[in-house]
């Protein structure tokens, strides 16, 4: 995708400190953390919205929920983490390439607003 942030970033064209790659994700740090330690999980192929997701990208979505905790020790999460996923307006995402944002590393509050 031309114009895709994200794609950029798994391309190499935009540069991102990177926690973990292979085939199918990328994962590095927030640029704007929103806690102590936050991260992005990119699949790489490139949808919006989980509604728009093919059957591949699920088994590839699959992979990258378990690849996360495999990664205690690179990512922070012993104690505990979050995961969200953005979708659409009211969520505010603000990328429109599908990411899982990984935040751990202190306790949470719980605060949608
Ligand atoms: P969302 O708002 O859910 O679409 O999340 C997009 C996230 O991408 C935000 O948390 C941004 O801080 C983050 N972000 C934007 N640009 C970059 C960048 N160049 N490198 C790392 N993270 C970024």
């Amino acid at each position: 995708m031309e114009d895709c942030l994200f794609c950029k970033i798994i391309a190499g064209e935009i540069p991102s400190k990177k926690a973990y790659e292979d085939d199918d994700m990328i994962i590095f740090s927030d640029i704007d953390p929103k806690a102590k330690y936050h991260y992005l999980c990119v699949p790489k192929t490139h949808f919006k919205l989980l509604s728009e997701m093919t059957e591949k990208q699920g088994e590839i979505l699959l992979k990258c929920l378990k690849k996360i905790p495999e990664l205690e020790k690179e990512l922070h999460l012993k104690g505990g983490y979050r995961l969200v996923i953005n979708q659409g307006d009211n969520a505010g995402q603000s990328v429109f390439h599908l990411h899982i944002h990984i935040l751990s590393g202190q306790k949470m509050g719980w605060t949608p607003a």
